[in-house]
């Protein structure tokens, strides 16, 4: 059985006190860690403070973004070491917007997946295809593509661990989600190319999510899929109240 991972990821949102306020409202109502993973993916400047609020309670928070490298002359990069320092639980790598706006590779992100696991956190590992793809019917073969390339040379009990996040660019922030059946089918794609990179055992073991104007009103519709774990959430993840409806819906 997989355990469902609901994760907000704030992008560029939100002020030190904001975010801080957002998590001290939370905190205390999100549901029991037995039941699902609850997670914030914040900016950098306040994961630290964040960890602090949620100390000793169910919410785990993720950080939007890292480099591979642990230390060095990295100007302005964050280093995984610094993140497993702080304790956190989880980075988010590969999302589109690194993609596209800061020119991420999957060999990038292959080396980013490898310095987050060393370091002994969780990667939450994005892939997704453009509206130029989903509509030229190359999908499938796309998405094979970035995740093959994303868990080059990881072990099967690392990618065991893994979250990936299948999000189709033309669905994130457009409120044009993809329909459940579609979001099942490709997030059955991911795993279907885990199971070919490693077996069925590992594919069976891998959560993946669903991300793309997701909001409490359709996230069960996802949720209900085989292949569909959890949800990563953009817009409906900022207010204290819908990211916790959003985790009660599961
Ligand atoms: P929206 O939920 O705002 O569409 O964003 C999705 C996303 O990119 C989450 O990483």
């Amino acid at each position: 059985m997989r355990k469902p991972i609901i994760a907000g990821n704030w992008k560029l949102n939100k002020t030190a006190s904001e975010a801080h306020a957002f998590a001290e409202a939370v905190k205390t109502a999100i549901p029991s860690n037995d039941k699902v993973d609850s997670v914030i993916g914040a900016p950098t400047l306040f994961l630290a403070d964040l960890k602090n609020v949620a100390k000793g309670t169910d919410l785990k928070i993720a950080a939007q973004n890292c480099y591979f490298e642990n230390s060095g002359a990295f100007t302005g990069e964050t280093s995984p070491a610094a993140l497993a320092d702080l304790a956190m639980d989880f980075v988010i790598i590969g999302h589109s917007e690194r993609r596209e706006y800061f020119h991420e590779t999957d060999e990038d992100i292959n080396k980013k997946a490898k310095a987050i696991i060393a370091n002994g956190m969780t990667p939450i590992v994005c892939c997704g295809e453009s509206l130029e793809t989903y509509e030229a019917g190359k999908t499938a073969e796309w998405i094979e593509g970035q995740i093959t390339g994303a868990l080059k040379d990881l072990t099967p009990e690392q990618v065991s661990n893994l979250v990936i996040a299948y999000e189709p660019i033309w669905a994130i922030g457009t409120g044009k989600s993809a329909d459940a059946t579609i979001a099942d089918e490709i997030c059955g794609v991911v795993r279907q190319t885990v199971a070919k990179l490693y077996n069925d055992e590992v594919a069976g073991k891998v959560r993946i999510q669903y991300g793309g104007s997701v909001k409490p009103e359709n996230i069960a519709e996802y949720m209900a899929k085989e292949n569909v774990d959890g949800a990563l959430v953009g817009g409906a993840s900022l207010e204290a109240e819908s990211f916790l409806a959003l985790l009660e819906a599961v």
